[in-house]
């Protein structure tokens, strides 16, 4: 098995890049069959969001659709701050769209349930959320569980495949777990 040291923490491979291509398969056939005939607009959310996405988007069968990025943070080392920054806001026109948000994880739920709101007050018709991975223990906001889901995740902070530590291992091409 593989692993990762860095800033003292020890990180063990734990979604293998084949696993983690059969998640973002599944994700995208789902997507497809549910938009068949609709032009969704893929919201993308930087940083975290663009390796799954870049994945998820090649994984669609067919599907006539946008894809847009916004930057938002809420995080800080390994901890939360609670509150979202928009650093990049949304370019696009989200109008009467179906809009699809693309996130790495959702692990309190915070960024997709403001980040919903946000695009909903823009007139969105339909606000979905696809996510690679999904900590069901941690959710605190109902309305930000992901309607798309590659692998659920326990509690524990991850990194790989878009996922940073500190800006760092986001272009590991496993998900890596931390160990005690
Ligand atoms: P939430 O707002 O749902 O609490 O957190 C969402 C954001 O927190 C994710 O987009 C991600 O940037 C960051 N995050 C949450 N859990 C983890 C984790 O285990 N590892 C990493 N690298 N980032 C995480």
């Amino acid at each position: 098995m593989r692993s990762i040291d860095d800033q003292g923490y020890h990180f063990e491979e734990w979604l293998t890049p084949e696993q983690i291509a059969a998640d973002v398969k599944q994700v995208g056939k789902q997507i497809s069959r549910d938009y068949e005939g609709k032009e969704p607009l893929f919201v993308i959310v930087l940083n975290g969001a663009f390796v799954f996405a870049a994945d998820l988007m090649r994984a669609l069968d067919g599907l006539r659709c946008e894809q847009t990025f916004i930057r938002v943070s809420s995080y800080y080392g390994m901890a939360t701050t609670g509150t979202l920054e928009f650093i990049v806001p949304l370019q696009q026109v989200v109008e009467n769209r179906d809009v699809i948000i693309v996130e790495d994880i959702v692990d309190t739920g915070l960024t997709i349930h403001q980040l919903k709101a946000h695009l909903r007050g823009l007139g969105a018709t339909s606000v979905r959320v696809a996510s690679m991975l999904f900590k069901p223990n941690k959710l605190e906001y109902d309305d930000a569980k992901p309607d798309y889901i590659g692998h659920e995740v326990s509690d524990e902070f991850v990194i790989g495949y878009g996922l940073d530590f500190d800006g760092f291992n986001r272009n590991l091409d496993a998900i890596y777990k931390v160990k005690k």
